[in-house]
């Protein structure tokens, strides 16, 4: 392990990605993911970024000066205050306003988890299996990718061949990523797992259990949790259609931005080196640990700070359009807005709570308050396709009339500047405007954007089911129970 001297800039991100990893997409491997059209876009904005990091405007909010001497991401900094809980929802919410909540799966989510697994390490110590000290090899992970500040995806989800087999908490050997064999060097692991968002442009993947595993020896295989290079020997990335498709940011002002593109994961045969192995063979352990360690509490924390940036952009774009069309004066059409509104000042009440209640947990660390976020991350997979229902009810057919940017500078200009005009906005802007609702509500982009928010935490009713588990019910039970005793 080498450390680093903490943030990086975007060229020595872009640098970095320049190695031998291998990516599919189009029906062929990408020689460069830096530079492959549909890909280096996203690649861009997020280097763009890391940059921001470095610049005097944001620098203090988004990054902290370590004990080690080296000025880190806000994400890794272990809280040991009501006040670092703040302050990680402040650098949290920075990151997420640069692309107003559209890149998802900015490099904090995954730090944030990093640092979780880091600082509750005797969870980790429990693992009895596999060659290595596992609570050392995640401290030494922690340190190697806060001070080279390198970017993580990761990957929890197995493929499924029989829904009915994986309900019955079974894997199948043929497609579901599983250990093949132990050696001195580490583990060799074969297999595939859905899905790594952000994967072709990470340095280095995390592949953890998030699915509930039976405590039954079949299931020990499929037990681990690690972390690894992207350029690992055997693993392979298999993009999803691209949804930059080169236009311009006029033309397509999200896509042309924001594609951080998502990918199926095959290990063929990979060997893990046992310094990078975390949990093995004990799939109890893997079972508890997001929610043992907080580091779900923290990833949903860092979650709610971004969604709570994309629906008060979502509001905004919707109340532009009110203005600019007049209708802000039509009681149905501000009935619409105001139901968003109504969500964003939800998800903003749930977080202020998390934050107000954060407390000391028992690795000596402080978290926020666990069950508003648990609450706004089962909401915000139902809320943003209302908003973006919502959107499409408002914008109707003007969604449809978006004609390029090119027809500004060609033959049919003069029409386009006369037909394309409403009642506050001239046809450029108009134009403009609806394109950006386009991307939001329309385009490949706003679908899978709607998708992902529906199921990046997970499916919905596994979501839904360890909220009611976790949710006090004595606490309205008790009531009923006196009410009734009373007759
Ligand atoms: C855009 C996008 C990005 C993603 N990025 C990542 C990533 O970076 N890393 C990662 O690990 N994962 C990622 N995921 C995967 C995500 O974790 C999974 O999609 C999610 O866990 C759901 O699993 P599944 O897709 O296998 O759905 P399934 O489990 O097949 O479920 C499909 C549907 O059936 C319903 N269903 C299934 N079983 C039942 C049942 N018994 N009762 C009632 N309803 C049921 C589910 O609620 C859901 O609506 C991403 C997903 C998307 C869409």
């Amino acid at each position: 392990m080498t450390l680093g001297n903490g943030i990086r800039t975007g060229a020595q991100y872009i640098a970095g990605l320049q190695d031998e990893r291998e990516v599919w997409t189009r029906g062929k491997r990408v020689a460069d993911v830096t530079t492959e059209p549909g890909i280096k876009r996203g690649v861009q904005t997020l280097a763009g970024f890391l940059d921001r990091q470095h610049d005097e405007k944001y620098r203090d909010t988004v990054t902290y000066q370590d004990n080690d001497g080296s000025r880190c991401a806000m994400s890794f900094k272990i809280p040991k205050s009501k006040e670092d809980i703040l302050a990680k929802g402040r650098a949290y919410y920075e990151w997420a306003k640069w692309s107003n909540g559209m890149f998802g799966r900015t490099p904090d989510y995954k730090n944030a988890s990093v640092m979780s697994f880091a600082s509750a390490t005797s969870f980790l110590a429990q693992g009895t299996k596999g060659q290595a000290d596992f609570s050392q090899n995640m401290t030494n992970f922690y340190d190697h990718v806060r001070t080279n500040d390198k970017v993580l995806t990761h990957t929890l989800v197995n493929p499924q061949i029989s829904h009915a087999q994986a309900a019955a908490g079974k894997f199948s050997s043929e497609v579901a990523l599983h250990v093949v064999k132990e050696t001195d060097a580490g583990i060799i692991v074969n297999g595939a797992r859905l899905l790594a968002t952000l994967g072709p442009s990470a340095d280095e993947i995390e592949v953890f259990p998030s699915t509930v595993l039976r405590a039954d020896p079949a299931n020990e295989p499929f037990a681990f949790a690690f972390a690894i290079p992207i350029a690992t020997k055997g693993l392979k990335m298999i993009c999803r259609d691209t949804y930059d498709h080169g236009k311009s940011h006029f033309d397509a002002p999200l896509a042309s931005r924001f594609e951080e593109m998502d990918a199926v994961v095959i290990f063929d045969n990979v060997l893990v080196p046992w310094e990078r192995v975390f949990m093995y063979g004990e799939p109890e352990l893997c079972n508890q640990a997001f929610g043992a360690t907080n580091a779900v509490v923290h990833m949903a924390h860092q979650v709610a700070c971004g969604k709570l940036a994309k629906a008060e952009f979502l509001t905004g774009i919707l109340v532009s359009i009110l203005k600019a069309t007049g209708r802000d004066r039509d009681l149905a059409m501000k009935g619409m807005v105001s139901e968003v509104m109504l969500m964003t000042e939800t998800i903003r009440a749930l977080l202020y709570q998390a934050e107000a209640e954060a407390h000391e947990d028992e690795y000596g660390n402080f978290i926020p308050l666990r069950s508003p976020l648990d609450t706004s991350r089962n909401l915000f997979p139902k809320y943003y396709p209302r908003m973006v229902e919502i959107l499409q009810m408002m914008g109707s057919s003007s969604l449809m009339a978006t004609p390029a940017e090119a027809d500004f500078a060609n033959d049919l200009t003069p029409d386009v500047l006369q037909y394309f005009q409403v009642a506050n906005l001239d046809s450029k802007d108009r134009v403009a405007l609806y394109r950006l609702a386009h991307d939001v509500a329309v385009s490949g982009f706003g679908n899978r954007q709607a998708l992902y928010e529906r199921f990046f935490f997970g499916p919905p009713h596994l979501m839904h089911a360890a909220y009611f588990d976790l949710y006090d019910k004595d606490r309205v039970t008790d009531r009923v129970d006196a009410l009734l005793a009373e007759s």
